[in-house]
């Protein structure tokens, strides 16, 4: 494969001789790998790429480590490259990635992560529609509600492009900037999901979560975009991780586990619609807010059923 490329492809495209064949190297690297996983019946068959469609190379520096050190980086092949965040790390391989114009650098490296002190035992985390999470202690996460929130200006630019020439100047430029809004929604996402999962896994000792049928949810197409909104399944995936780093422990609790129709209180069971936001007991009395009285139910849930992971 590597000598059909070399003697016959290299030859019809001229650009390729101007990249570096450690490029080459990690793409027949990464070519092998998708082949294996489709055999095993892990993947599928691995598709053509092609030049402006996620666009993405790897290098290395023949074996040497390659320090990243502050703004400015010295990548082999490459050059000066300059960031806009601070890095540090030592690494042996480099992706360089364009997305929506920009170019992104990611490596892998080491990192010794240390448990952190914990301020509380265990805390229950309600996911929320209204609210991003509700916590067992009274603490909430309001919503960012991204998507909702550029929903209108992002289907305005759709609109405007919907006569543009496809493939023409305007309609890349046009493309370009709705893509980049795209990205921006997606950022202001992960920015929250993370300061969340972060404060979870450092400040508790036992963190328990809800095990949500997203795909379930996602067909209720009233919750799909709140849901698709707030990433669930990142949610828990680095919730997941980051106990890990951090040494506390995830609990999932059975998704057949009636958090939010349970009083916190008593135990009475009762129905309780979406629309019903707060939690009225008619054995004890107990008036709560619904995510409140769940997220206390998931955290009194830990030590009882549940299995547990992480
Ligand atoms: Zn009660």
């Amino acid at each position: 494969m590597r000598e059909v490329f070399t003697n016959h492809t290299k030859a019809l495209y001229p650009w390729m001789k101007n990249l570096s064949s450690r490029v080459y190297q990690y793409a027949f690297r990464n070519l092998g790998e998708a082949f294996k996983r489709f055999f095993k019946g892990l993947g599928k068959y691995p598709r053509f790429k092609k030049k402006g469609r996620s666009d993405s190379f790897t290098i290395d520096n023949c074996g040497k480590p390659i320090e990243l050190n502050g703004w400015s980086h010295k990548l082999p092949f490459i050059g000066i490259v300059k960031t806009y965040e601070p890095i540090e790390a030592t690494t042996k391989k480099i992706t360089i990635s364009r997305q929506a114009g920009d170019w992104y650098l990611s490596c892998s490296y080491e990192w010794n992560p240390t448990t952190t002190p914990k301020k509380t035992d265990v805390v229950g985390v309600d996911l929320g529609v209204k609210t991003l999470a509700t916590l067992s202690d009274g603490k909430v996460f309001e919503s960012v509600k991204s998507y909702r929130r550029f929903e209108t200006k992002l289907s305005r630019m759709q609109y405007r492009n919907r006569n543009k020439e496809i493939g023409s100047a305007n309609w890349r430029a046009a493309q370009l900037k709705i893509a980049r809004l795209h990205i921006k929604v997606a950022n202001i996402r992960k920015d929250a999901l993370h300061k969340l999962t972060t404060y979870l896994a450092k400040n508790h000792g036992t963190v328990s979560i809800e095990d949500l049928n997203v795909s379930g949810m996602l067909r209720n197409h009233k919750l799909a975009k709140s849901i698709a909104d707030q990433g669930f399944y990142e949610f828990r995936r680095q919730l997941g991780y980051k106990c890990q780093w951090y040494g506390s422990e995830l609990v999932v609790v059975d998704r057949f586990f009636p958090s939010s129709k349970t009083c916190s209180h008593c135990g009475h069971v009762q129905d309780m619609p979406l629309n019903v936001r707060t939690y009225d007991c008619p054995e004890c009395g107990l008036s709560i807010d619904r995510d409140l009285n769940a997220s206390i139910n998931l955290r009194d849930a830990v030590g009882l059923t549940v299995n547990a992971c992480g």
